[in-house]
């Protein structure tokens, strides 16, 4: 059997006559930069999310550093964010000029420690930018206070939590503003780069806006010099013909994280997700923890099943960071846990047989 790490063909058969319906009216309307349907998606998304402003971006990077940047952050000023993530969220601070700060993740969930960012915090501090990863938030209300606290902006990067929730709030509402990805194989993905901002902030909102586009509100009354990060038109239709379908998958994503998580139970040598109390995890992925990491994926991929690695080096032993001059010992959890962390394949098609299939072949690769 083979199982992919996702299937994106898969999702696109299930709702072809929209797509197609929504790309052909936007190429025959010529509606390909701005306009109607950019419009209508964000729109869409401000309402599903019942936020003021929704700002489409060309990427779910350009959204946090136009956030960032529209927030004066900058030169000489430090932005804290986490230790485990994809680059974007600490690739765009340094954009701003700013340093980003680093933090381990916690044992359990894999996100932020909440508990060692008070320590972190300087005189510089501007900004705390959690990320909420693999579709789990992080525990966004003691983050959400430390910025009280010590007068911080809060930035959510949910690129990986379409839909989440914690204490019955969906991540993404609770900081000044929050950043989203619609990467193809996020969790509502376009076919395409595309990204927005959501905030409720009327001023901030018009900022980004105008700053995504060269500056300008008004064509050619530029108040400010900017950048071209604009969605467009096809992506725009395409995510607005999915909109609809992104409770269903997340529910489709959630059924088969708990069979994953049943048809893995009783094996000692892994660590299925653990799920904090009064979370919703929307499951962008399924990690595990494993011993013997490497040979069981490889073990995986003999046997037809694709799996993945978020992220194999932590942010602050790239390369691109060997200047800050952290050492293993800085980011304990996400040392350890880099080694035996594994992405099982996970989307909204994936059947009974094929989680089966994989659980059968971890089981068969630790008895033999
Ligand atoms: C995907 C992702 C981004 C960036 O999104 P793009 O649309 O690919 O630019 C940012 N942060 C995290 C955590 C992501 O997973």
């Amino acid at each position: 059997m083979n199982v992919p790490f996702v299937d994106l063909k898969l999702q696109y058969q299930s709702i072809k006559p929209q797509i197609d319906a929504a790309i052909e009216n936007v190429i025959t309307e010529t509606a390909f930069i701005g306009g109607k349907y950019v419009n209508q998606f964000e729109k869409d998304f401000q309402n599903l999310y019942g936020v003021k402003h929704c700002i489409s971006c060309a990427n779910g990077t350009d959204s946090l550093y136009i956030i960032m940047k529209m927030l004066g952050i900058g030169k000489n000023d430090e932005v804290i964010t986490v230790a485990n993530s994809w680059i974007s969220s600490s690739e765009t601070i340094s954009q701003t000029g700013a340093t980003p700060v680093f933090i381990d993740i916690d044992e359990n969930y894999y996100s932020i420690n909440e508990q060692l960012i008070e320590q972190k915090i300087t005189s510089k501090t501007k900004a705390i930018m959690p990320v909420h990863l693999q579709g789990q938030m992080c525990a966004i209300d003691v983050i959400s206070n430390i910025c009280k606290k010590h007068n911080l902006f809060l930035i959510e990067d949910c690129a990986q939590s379409h839909l989440s929730e914690y204490k019955n709030v969906r991540a993404g509402l609770t900081g000044i503003a929050a950043s989203f990805s619609f990467y193809p194989g996020k969790n509502l993905g376009a076919y395409g780069d595309a990204g927005c901002i959501i905030t409720n902030d009327d001023m901030l909102a018009e900022k980004c806006k105008m700053y995504a586009r060269h500056g300008a509100l008004i064509k050619h009354q530029h108040k400010m010099e900017g950048i071209n990060s604009r969605l467009d038109g096809l992506q725009a239709a395409i995510l607005s013909a999915k909109l609809p379908y992104l409770i269903k998958w997340t529910e489709q994503r959630i059924a088969a994280a708990a069979a994953y998580t049943d048809a893995l139970k009783n094996i000692n040598e892994i660590v299925t997700p653990l799920v904090r109390p009064q979370s919703k995890h929307t499951y962008h992925l399924y990690v595990i923890r494993a011993k013997q990491r490497n040979d069981l994926a490889k073990h995986l991929k003999d046997n037809g099943v694709e799996t993945a690695i978020h992220y194999p080096i932590p942010l602050p032993f790239m390369e691109a960071y060997q200047y800050l001059n952290y050492s293993n010992s800085d980011f304990p959890v996400s040392n350890l846990y880099k080694d035996e962390i594994l992405s099982l394949p996970i989307f909204p098609e994936i059947t009974t047989q094929q989680i089966n299939y994989v659980a059968q072949q971890i089981k068969a690769f630790y008895s033999k």
